[in-house]
């Protein structure tokens, strides 16, 4: 049976990898049960379902319009092969999330982000998207038409995504320096203030006085003071044991598309035997909700990893967890032992429920948030899939 990336949930279905879009479009046509399939990133049964669809190998050329600012090109690309396309182009996207090994059509289909209080998720930069219907045509919608605001964190409920349009602008340049040696009171004390310290920013814990702040600054511009807050600037960091695996840090400034990721493609990103779990809450709580969690603390670090918290901006997608809401995304990369997240998952629900959590729709949560556009979500659904072809068990669940 074939597994997520990190080997830590199985997958029940049977994969198909068409080589060919006409093929892809056969498979949806001849099945009775389908999920679209990416690069099997996420960690819980998102994807899951009877037959799940790959696109991954389709063929195809990103198609680059500089007069609307945009790039289509096949959903299953990853965001390494776009990335690097655009920026030998001059061109940029306006964010990356940790890792470019991932397919650019499953990504946006959960909400997966970056970081930047002024930043909205990778979904954000959508502008259009070819979906194959439940019968295999084609069915294009783009930004401004009704229903697109519904249909780009859509979970693969909508149908498997054939091609994307996406917003570029300019390329530019970042700088990524990194400090340790801050303290919980410094963080606390100005949470807001530290998310907003740069471009994009990522602040690393175990929960304990360990801290790792991630600045990745766009030039031309000023390097947050980091002393003031009694850190200090760390040597090249890796994020996993005994690995190489980090863009390069150190304040040599780079193109965006080598500096916003925190993994290099050619590395193995994060520890890979791994779970994840993560939740959004209103970065305006920000203090409040990390004094509930950190409560927890020896609990959490016989299990975690590590913990990452990064801001992104509000967005009007539906189904975003950043809907209406700027946030402070609460992650937490876990050891593979299922029995002890299993268990501090639910804990961790707990001390964040009075924030309203809206769990990541790819990684492993018990409750699911509820959602002031479901009701149109679902009837949305309704009426590209009346059959109920793209469903599966975890929406179910979610109450989708
Ligand atoms: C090491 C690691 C680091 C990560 N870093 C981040 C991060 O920085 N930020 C963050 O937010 N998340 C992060 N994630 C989570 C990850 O980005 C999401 O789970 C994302 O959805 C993975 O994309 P994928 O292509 O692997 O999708 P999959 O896991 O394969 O599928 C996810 C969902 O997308 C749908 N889907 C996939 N392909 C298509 C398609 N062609 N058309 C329509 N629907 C489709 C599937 O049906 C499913 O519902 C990380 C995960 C890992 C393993």
């Amino acid at each position: 049976m074939e597994t997520n990336w990190s080997g830590t949930y199985t997958f029940t279905g049977r994969i198909e990898r068409p080589d060919t879009l006409e093929q892809a479009q056969q498979v949806v046509a001849d099945a009775a049960r389908l999920r679209p399939l990416g690069t099997r990133h996420s960690f819980n049964e998102v994807a899951d379902g009877e037959v799940l669809l790959d696109l991954t190998g389709l063929p195809g050329e990103p198609v680059l319009d500089e007069a609307a600012g945009t790039v289509t090109f096949p959903g299953g690309f990853r965001y390494a092969r776009v990335a690097t396309w655009l920026e030998e182009r001059g061109w940029a996207l306006h964010n990356m999330g940790s890792l470019p090994h991932i397919s650019v059509a499953g990504a946006v289909s959960t909400g997966t982000h970056g970081s930047g209080t002024g930043n909205g998720s990778l979904a954000t930069a959508v502008r259009g998207l070819t979906f194959l219907a439940p019968d295999g045509s084609l069915r294009r919608i783009e930004a401004g038409e009704e229903g697109f605001q519904g249909s780009v964190v859509a979970l693969g409920a909508l149908g498997p995504v054939a091609s994307v349009t996406l917003a570029v602008e300019p390329s530019y340049r970042v700088r990524q320096d990194v400090f340790t040696d801050l303290s919980w009171d410094a963080v606390l004390a100005d949470v807001q203030g530290i998310m907003g310290a740069a471009y994009s920013v990522s602040l690393f814990t175990k929960w304990t006085d360990e801290f790792s702040l991630w600045l990745k600054t766009r030039l031309p511009g000023e390097v947050f003071d980091a002393a003031a807050l009694g850190a200090h600037p760390a040597e090249q960091t890796s994020l996993a044991e005994g690995e190489d695996n980090t863009t390069k840090q150190g304040g040599v400034p780079g193109a965006w598309s080598e500096r916003l990721p925190h993994f290099r493609i050619d590395s193995t990103p994060s520890n890979g035997d791994e779970i994840q779990t993560e939740y959004w809450i209103p970065l305006e709580r920000a203090a409040d909700a990390l004094r509930a969690v950190r409560e927890l603390g020896p609990r959490l670090a016989d299990a975690l990893h590590i913990t990452e918290l990064r801001s992104v901006a509000a967005d009007e997608l539906w189904l975003s967890p950043g809907y209406r809401r700027t946030s402070l995304c609460v992650h937490f990369t876990w050891q593979n032992k299922p029995t002890e997240v299993a268990g501090l998952v639910p804990a961790v629900e707990a001390a964040l429920a009075p924030f309203d959590p809206r769990p990541h729709w790819g990684k492993v949560f018990d409750r699911p948030a509820s959602y002031e556009r479901a009701g149109d979500f679902r009837e949305l659904a309704r009426t590209v899939d009346p059959q109920g072809k793209f469903r599966n068990g975890f929406l179910e669940r979610v109450g989708l």
